[in-house]
C-alpha cells in the first residue's frame, strides 16, 4: 500500500529531475571504464539496395552494455561523452571495433559495406590522418569499405578545416555520407562546398511521405537534388510497406529501417545473413 505508492513518487521524481542528476546516469568515470572494459560495442543495421532487393552493407550504431544500468543508446551515451570531452576517444574505439568487424566479414567472403558515424570533435582532433592509416594497416581492410556519416552541423563553424579533414580521407577512398539531410540548417552550403558520395534523407521526411504531401514534396526533391550531384541517395527509417514501395517506385537507390531490419548484435547480423533469400555475393562496389 503506502510503500509502494511512496516508491512510485520517488521514481516519478527522478523522472523529473534533470537526467544529469538522476543517481542513475553514468558518470565520466563509468563510461571510462565502460571503453576500457569494452562494455561499448556496436550493432549493424543493413542497408538495402531497393532495386535489386539485395543488402549492400550496414550502419554500425553505438551501444553501451552497463554492468549495473543495463543496454542504453546513444541518446545517452553521446550527450556524456560531449560534456567530458571523450567524444574522440570514443570515435577511435567506435572505428577500431568497426575495422575488426570489416575485417571479419571479409574472412566470411562477405563485401559488404560499413557506415560509421563520425562527430565534429573527431573531425578536429590532431593527427586525424596517420592514427586514420594505421588503424586501417592494422586490420588489413581496405578504406574503400568504410562510409563515413557526417551530419549538416559537423562541418559547421570551421567548414575550411573540415574540408581538409574530410578531403583527405575520401582521397584515401573512404566514402562521405551526409546523415539527418534536411533538418539542418546550412544543408546547401555543404553540398556545394563539399563532396559527398551518399545523402541521406531525414527519417522525418521519410516517415511522414504517404500521408503529407508537403514531405512527399520535400523527399522526392532531395532525391532529384542528390542524383543530380552524382550522389547514392539513402532513405532511412522505412517503418511501412508502403513508404518501402513509395520510395522504390520514386527511385530511391537504398534504404534502411525497422521494416527492412532492426540493428543487430555481429551473432544476429552473421545468422539474419545466412537466411537471406538470395545469397549474399560480391556486390559491385557501386554503393
Ligand atoms: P543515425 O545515424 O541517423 O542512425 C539511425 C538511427 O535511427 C538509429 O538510432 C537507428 O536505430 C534508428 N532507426 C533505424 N531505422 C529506424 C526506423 O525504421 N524507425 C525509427 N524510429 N528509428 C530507426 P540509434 O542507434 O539510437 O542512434 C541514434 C543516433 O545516435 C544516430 O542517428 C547517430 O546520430 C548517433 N550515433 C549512433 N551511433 C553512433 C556512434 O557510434 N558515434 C556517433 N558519434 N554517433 C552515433
Ligand atoms: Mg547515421
Ligand atoms: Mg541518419
Ligand atoms: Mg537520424
Amino acid at each position: 500500500g503506502f510503500l509502494h505508492k511512496s516508491k512510485l513518487i520517488e521514481d516519478l521524481e527522478q523522472w523529473l529531475m534533470p537526467a544529469t542528476s538522476r543517481p542513475n546516469t553514468p558518470t565520466a568515470e563509468d563510461l571510462a571504464r565502460g571503453l576500457a572494459e569494452e562494455e561499448l560495442f556496436l550493432v549493424y543495421q543493413p542497408k538495402f539496395d531497393l532495386k535489386l532487393n539485395r543488402v549492400v552493407g550496414a550502419e554500425a550504431l553505438l551501444r553501451w552494455q552497463e554492468p549495473s544500468r543495463g543496454l542504453m543508446s546513444p541518446d545517452i551515451i553521446i550527450p556524456l561523452a560531449e560534456r567530458h570531452e571523450m567524444m574522440v576517444e570514443l570515435t577511435w574505439q567506435v572505428l577500431t571495433l568497426a575495422c575488426r568487424q570489416l575485417q571479419r566479414w571479409r574472412r566470411l567472403g562477405w563485401n559488404l559495406s560499413l557506415s560509421v558515424n563520425v562527430p565534429a570533435a573527431w573531425i578536429r582532433s590532431a593527427g586525424l590522418f596517420e592514427a586514420f592509416d594505421s588503424l586501417i594497416s592494422r586490420y588489413d581492410i581496405s578504406s574503400h569499405d568504410l562510409i563515413l556519416e557526417v551530419t549538416e552541423s559537423t562541418t559547421l563553424g570551421c567548414l575550411g578545416y573540415a574540408k581538409h579533414i574530410l578531403t583527405g580521407l575520401r582521397q584515401r577512398g573512404c566514402r562521405l555520407s551526409l546523415d539527418d539531410f534536411g533538418i539542418g540548417y546550412s544543408s546547401m552550403m555543404q553540398l556545394h562546398r563539399l563532396t559527398f558520395d551518399e545523402l541521406k534523407v531525414d527519417r522525418s521526411f521519410i516517415s511522414r511521405i504517404e500521408q503529407d504531401k508537403r514531405a512527399e514534396a520535400i523527399a522526392l526533391s532531395i532525391l532529384d537534388l542528390g542524383h543530380r550531384l552524382e550522389m547514392v541517395v539513402v532513405a532511412e527509417g522505412i517503418e511501412t510497406p508502403e513508404q518501402h514501395a513509395l520510395l522504390k517506385a520514386a527511385g530511391y537507390d537504398l534504404g534502411q529501417g525497422f521494416w527492412l531490419a532492426r540493428p543487430l548484435t555481429e551473432e544476429s547480423f552473421v545468422h539474419w545473413c545466412h537466411h537471406l533469400v538470395s545469397p549474399l555475393t560480391p556486390v559491385p562496389q557501386r554503393y
